[in-house]
């Protein structure tokens, strides 16, 4: 279902879902057919480490990202750069120090192939 779908799209798009009743940033009501996609999925998807997408930011939402090492049992979600990071580049960083700089070739590194 998610085949096909071009996300940068979607990430640029500013016209909407009909039927949604979504909050804006600013905390009112976007009008029926004005929901932001980018908004919608930055949320769902945000990485909590770094602040961009899960997995990537070509792909949100594709699949999943990885778990972080900071805690035992990896049950936090976060994407595939920041995997790479806390295997072998800072290595794990404490929640309280989050969002942390990534590397932009982690980046480059995790991105879709084609
Ligand atoms: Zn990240």
């Amino acid at each position: 279902m998610t085949e096909n779908v071009d996300f940068n799209a979607l990430l640029n798009n500013t016209t909407v879902t009909p039927g949604l009743d979504l909050q804006t940033p600013e905390g009112g009501h976007a009008a029926e057919g004005q929901t932001r996609h980018a908004d919608l999925i930055r949320k769902a998807y945000e990485c909590p480490r770094c602040l961009h997408l899960i997995p990537n930011d070509d792909m949100p939402g594709a699949y999943m990202g990885a778990g972080s090492r900071i805690t035992e049992d990896r049950s936090i979600e976060i994407c595939s750069a920041c995997g790479t990071d806390e295997a072998m580049g800072n290595g794990p960083v404490p929640r309280s120090a989050w969002p942390v700089h990534v590397d932009p070739s982690l980046y480059e590194m995790n991105k879709p192939r084609r």
